[in-house]
């Protein structure tokens, strides 16, 4: 067992933790504006430390190490998530990351061509497009239709809450979203396919909400009416969806939860630093156990988890290299309880933060509030709502008898 990075792997976070205390952190409450996005120094300084070509391999323009990708994606979106605390940069990398890796899994040939290069050269935008106005848990009962015509598919429904709605259509072909469509709604969750719909493509429309956080990302709505999707953008087999979007899952939250435990990190240091140098009735505020011990705990909550989503970045990668070796329920169940825990107690850190900085902390000259913002967007639902993930966890440790998924 080893519990430490490998020395490339150390040598890549330093590099990662340099860059974005200079580059970074500098610029994030510019991006909280919610004006310009994610700046494009930004873009391309990600681009120049290889950050979205980590998860993708040589031959499609990446530069992954075979049963690495794991681990090196979630150190970068660790350090990323130190610097901006809205958690904008973070989020935007990790799903095009994240959805990247599983274009390269299930993609075809030509679609991997046609997307993976420009991935890796931060030129473009992938997310995933699942939920509905009618909900987001239940993705069994999703409505968006897809019919097969003159050898591509024809999609007509509508999408809500999808992250990166105003980036695809800025960035445009080939940025897009992996998308969960019905291709035979009688057999419910048996009858969903999984296709790559490409930005702009004629037939679509996007709207964007008025989030609370995050301001460097859009999140909106998609509305696709009669939009001509390519067969080769299908991912996966037709009827197999549903699975491959669960296969998919994992990765995409242990990336949000990496997002989440370096927010937290920060968090913690911003909160300490501050407390050593406050002083009230003669003494600094970390004198006080009061204050001291609540941060304690929450550094042992932070301290415990990270340890998990390392060993979790280790088990995506040990299935991924030599499948079967441990089994989708023991991941799960791991992803499932990071994905839980972090956001809470990434919104009890940023919470607690705020209250040792008093006054202050009710201002936006500390980036505490931003990450109450931020990370809350995790807590409500992106990528999995927490009682979602009790309900997986519940499910395989004890069997469907405990589902709260089947009646
Ligand atoms: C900022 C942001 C970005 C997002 N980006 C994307 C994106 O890029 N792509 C995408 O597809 N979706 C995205 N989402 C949507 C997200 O995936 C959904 O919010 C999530 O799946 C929950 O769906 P819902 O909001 O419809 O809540 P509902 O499904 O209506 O659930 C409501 C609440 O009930 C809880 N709940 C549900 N079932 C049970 C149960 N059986 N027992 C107890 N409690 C239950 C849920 O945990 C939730 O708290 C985003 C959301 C946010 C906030």
């Amino acid at each position: 067992m080893e519990f430490r990075y490998s020395t490339e792997q150390e040598l890549f976070r330093r590099s990662m933790r340099e860059w974005v205390a200079k580059n970074l952190e500098p610029r994030a409450r510019e991006i909280d504006k919610g004006e310009i996005g994610i700046p494009k120094e930004v873009i391309s300084g990600l681009v120049d430390l290889g950050v979205f070509g980590l998860a993708i391999p040589e031959e499609y323009g990446g530069h992954a190490i075979p049963g690495e990708e794991p681990l090196y994606a979630m150190i970068a979106i660790q350090e990323i998530a130190r610097g901006d605390l809205s958690m904008s940069t973070s989020v935007y990398t990790l799903l095009t990351a994240g959805w990247a890796f599983m274009i390269n899994r299930f993609g075809t040939r030509q679609l991997k061509e046609e997307v993976l290069p420009r991935v890796a050269r931060g030129e473009i935008f992938v997310g995933a497009s699942l939920t509905e106005p009618g909900g987001g848990s239940d993705l069994g009962k999703i409505k968006t239709r897809a019919t097969r015509k003159n050898g591509s598919y024809v999609v007509s429904g509508e999408k809500a809450y999808i992250s990166g709605v105003k980036e695809c259509d800025r960035l445009g072909w080939p940025s897009g979203h992996c998308t969960l469509v019905s291709t035979d709604p009688d057999k419910g969750h048996r009858g969903q396919t999984y296709l790559f719909v490409p930005a702009n493509s004629p037939g679509m429309t996007y709207s964007v909400y008025d989030d609370m956080g995050r301001m460097g990302l859009s999140t909106g709505g998609l509305v696709y009416k009669d939009v001509e999707v390519p067969a080769y953008c299908l991912l996966g087999e037709e009827g197999q969806g549903f699975y491959h979007l669960m296969q998919s899952f994992n990765f995409g939250r242990l990336l949000v939860v990496a997002a989440c435990t370096g927010a937290i990190e920060r968090g913690l240091e911003i909160s300490a630093e501050y407390c050593k140098q406050r002083h009230t009735f003669g003494r600094p505020l970390i004198k006080n156990e009061a204050i001291s011990f609540e941060m304690v705990n929450d550094w042992m909550q932070f301290d415990l988890l990270k340890l998990n989503v390392q060993r979790a970045a280790w088990m995506i990668a040990q299935q991924t290299q030599d499948p079967g070796s441990i089994s989708d329920k023991d991941i799960n169940k791991t992803i499932a309880t990071c994905k839980c825990l972090a956001p809470t107690l990434g919104h009890d850190v940023a919470r607690h933060g705020m209250m040792y900085h008093g006054a202050f902390g009710y201002t936006k000259e500390t980036p505490l509030e931003m990450m109450l913002r931020g990370i809350m967007s995790y807590e409500v639902g992106a990528e999995g709502g927490l009682n979602v993930m009790r309900g997986i966890i519940a499910r395989d440790l004890w069997g469907d008898v405990a589902s709260p998924f089947k009646a």
